[in-house]
């Protein structure tokens, strides 16, 4: 850049020294024409002081008087003065001078004007040295056009100075004429060669000369009788007695000092004209210098200043490009000029908008956000267009990838199981809308470690050990524990975990799902009651059964040994003890045969119409022989049913047992047969004993289900009595209820179809 800026400056300087070097050249041109124009002026002091000379010592020679003498004795220094002025100038131009102008002649002309000379002689010797002067002060004008009027002034008082020389021979010839007539025919013809040359001098002096100079010249004093004189002398070529002599002398003597006036003015003039032009010249040389360093300083200091501010523009663009390259955006660039470098500015700060609104979009489509809009600038736009591909694929990823989360939720949601999943920092971060449903609690209530809260504070210590266990050693893992159910009762849970891995195999947390298995845990742990009651009541008749027949067998050996007697009706009562005994075994044996029928679906019926009435009849007759209850039977006059009688008979005892068990001794129990309008019939055992609570009303027809209390405790039974009534009943097409109040009794009632 700065070897661009260098050429023009280099052009600049070339043409500022020819510039300075032409007016320097014009400058000296006009100074040389200067000093010749002031030897010029020196040589026409010298022609005035020689003229004067000649002319004293024209006069003098002729009449050798006394003025004449004083004259020339005051001339002669005067011309030495001019001569010496001439000499001192040293100019090579003038050469020679005083030899080619005869002037080293001059001091034997003057010695001989002092005794011998004739008048002609001193005014050839004189003129010769004015003409060869004259000569010399021609100086040639050139090709310079600015010079022309200057030199046409120069030259025509060059002519003038001429006009003047060759008039004065004219006018002297003329005066020795008429100082002494004898010499007219001499005189007179040399003379009038001399008018002529005048004559065609002033021809050239009119033509060349300027308006002011010709108007000046007519203006000389006399110039008009002297020249009319002169024409009429040299038209007759003798003089005639209009003038005197020294009338003569002294008129024309006006007229040629009129002339050597005028000359003198105008080489004035020119030297002052010369002088004016070279003052100019010279100082326009300088004040073109001073332009010149102005210009020079100027141009370099706005090349300086223009390549500071392109390079500072290129430097602050190539920054910005550099921070473009390493990924930089949103870049600030101050002082965007109007011209190429700023359009290449706009143009990288137009990159830099682009690559943030890609930026942008693709931090936005990272974010999920697929709304932007990116549009590719031109057919080469590569990026926008793989941007635009991207954010497309991963829109529809992510379509899918919520389609499947939402297919899982919905999954999770509608599983009868409790489902979550923990990170892999155990914290929990999903559980299903059946887990909510479970707890009632809020779902954010549940996440991180809330979920603890539900759990049973006998079961955390478990729960916590095999979690952890299993958690660390990203293994399965199956528990149960207690979970409080939205209701505030605790729930036993199963709950199977496993460790969950992303799509790259690294561990992402646990998984795992719930099941109530509640009923199921209380049906197990009831069982178990049953097993050890079963137990226990079996073995306390065989204890009772074996205890009595030892006693009989130990009795009947003293007997036989005659050791002993038999007491009375001591046999009959352990046999009658016996027969109870086996009786309440073989009902015992005869529900847990029954029970093992219905688990095994086994359990027939010998479905037959028969007459319920007659059926609880004789069913209550039997059982009063076993009790002191009172039980009291009312019926209206039911009719058939059709079914198995065993069965309905195998109810009606157990529904009259429980009624007896569950109430005191010698209270009374009713029994109450119904036909209904809508074709059933129904039997009722009403007792007035403990009652049954609202909430195990509904259990006590499950299997092993036996009412928990301090009263209840005491009345031994398996609680599946209950249990067989209600599938024997069911299997009959028809209903058992219970309806009760604690402590005051129970109503027990079930219903069958009456036979048509
Ligand atoms: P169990 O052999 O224990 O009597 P059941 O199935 O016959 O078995 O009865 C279930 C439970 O129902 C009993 O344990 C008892 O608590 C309750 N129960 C049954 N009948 C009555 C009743 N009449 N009065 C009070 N409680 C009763």
């Amino acid at each position: 850049l700065l070897l661009l800026v260098l050429f023009p400056l280099a052009l600049i300087v070339i043409l500022s020294f020819r510039l300075y070097e032409e007016k320097t050249k014009k400058v000296e041109l006009l100074s040389d024409y200067l000093s010749r124009i002031n030897t010029s002026s020196d040589i026409s002091n010298l022609i005035n002081e020689l003229v004067l000379e000649r002319r004293y010592s024209y006069a003098y020679s002729i009449k050798k008087d006394l003025d004449s003498r004083a004259e020339i004795e005051l001339q002669r220094p005067r011309t030495d003065l001019a001569i010496q002025v001439l000499n001192n100038k040293g100019d090579a131009a003038l050469g020679q001078f005083s030899q080619y102008t005869f002037i080293d002649g001059l001091p034997g002309m003057r010695s001989k004007i002092d005794h011998t000379s004739s008048p002609e002689e001193v005014m050839q010797y004189f003129t010769n040295i004015i003409l060869r002067l004259n000569s010399l002060n021609v100086i040639a004008a050139g090709n310079n056009q600015f010079l022309k009027t200057v030199f046409n002034d120069l030259s025509t008082q060059n002519i003038l100075s001429e006009m003047a020389t060759y008039l004065g021979t004219v006018r002297a010839s003329v005066y020795n004429n008429l100082y002494s007539k004898s010499r007219d025919a001499q005189l007179i013809p040399q003379a009038a060669n001399m008018y002529e040359i005048y004559k065609s001098y002033t021809k050239e002096f009119l033509q060349k000369a300027n308006p002011q100079a010709r108007e000046d010249f007519a203006k000389i004093n006399s110039l008009q009788p002297v020249t009319a004189y002169l024409d009429k002398t040299f038209s007759r070529m003798r003089t005639d007695s209009q003038y005197a002599a020294e009338d003569w002398w002294r008129l024309s003597a006006e007229t040629t000092d009129g002339m050597r006036s005028l000359q003198q003015h105008l080489l004035r003039d020119v030297r002052i004209s010369m002088n004016h032009l070279y003052t100019v010249e010279d100082g326009g040389k300088d004040r073109t210098l001073i332009f010149l360093i102005i210009a020079l300083v100027v141009v370099f200091g706005i090349m300086l200043y223009t390549t500071q501010v392109i390079t500072q523009m290129l430097t602050s663009l190539n920054n910005a490009a550099m921070k473009i390259s390493k990924g930089a955006t949103n870049l600030k660039l101050e002082n965007v000029s109007n011209d190429v470098i700023g359009s290449l500015g706009h143009s990288i700060l137009e990159i830099d908008q682009n690559s943030k609104q890609i930026a942008d979009a693709a931090d936005a489509i990272g974010k999920g956000n697929f709304n932007v809009t990116l549009l590719p600038r031109s057919e080469d736009d590569v990026l926008t267009m793989a941007i635009i591909r991207m954010k497309n694929n991963l829109q529809r990823f992510t379509v899918e990838i919520e389609k499947s989360k939402e297919q899982f939720r919905q999954v999770a949601d509608t599983a009868p199981v409790m489902i979550w999943m923990t990170d892999n920092k155990k914290l929990c971060n999903f559980v299903n809308e059946g887990w909510i449903r479970f707890t009632g609690r809020k779902r954010e209530s549940e996440l991180g470690y809330g979920w603890i809260e539900g759990l049973h504070p006998d079961d955390y210590a478990h729960c916590a050990e095999v979690f952890n266990d299993a958690f660390h050693a990203r293994d399965k893992y199956y528990l149960e524990y207690r979970f409080r159910r939205f209701d505030g009762t605790y729930r036993w849970l199963s709950e199977s975990g496993a460790p969950r891995y992303n799509s790259e195999g690294v561990f992402d947390g646990f998984i795992g799902s719930c099941i109530d298995i509640h009923e199921m845990k209380l049906l197990e742990q009831r069982k178990d009651d049953f097993i050890r009651m079963a137990s226990h009541e079996l073995k306390t008749p065989i204890t009772s059964i074996k205890g009595y027949v030892q006693l009989l067998l130990s009795m009947y050996r003293e007997k036989e040994s005659g050791k002993g007697t038999i007491p009375e009706g001591s046999v009959q009562s352990s046999l009658a003890v016996i027969d109870k005994q086996i009786v309440k075994l073989t009902r015992l044996m005869s529900e847990l045969l029954d029970l093992s029928r219905i688990d095994t679906a086994k359990l027939d019926l010998h479905m037959i119409p028969f007459d319920l009435q007659a059926l609880v009849k004789e069913t209550v007759e039997d059982v009063r022989l076993t009790t002191r209850h009172t039980i009291e039977v009312n019926h209206d006059g039911a009719g058939k049913v059709y079914g198995d009688k065993d069965r309905i008979a195998q109810v009606l005892v157990n529904l009259l047992t429980n009624a007896i068990k569950y109430s005191p001794q010698g209270s009374s129990v009713k029994v109450n047969v119904d036909q209904h309008t809508n074709g059933t019939v129904s039997v009722s055992v009403s007792d007035k004993g403990i009652g049954i609570d609202l909430k195990d009303q509904e259990k006590i027809f499950e299997r092993f289900y036996r009412v928990e209390g301090k009263n209840e405790q005491t009345y031994p039974g398996f609680g599946i009595g209950l249990f067989i009534a209600s599938e024997i009943i069911q299997r009959h097409d028809g209903m058992i209820s219970v309806g009760s109040e604690k402590g005051k009794g129970s109503t027990f009632t079930f219903t069958l179809p009456s036979h048509k």
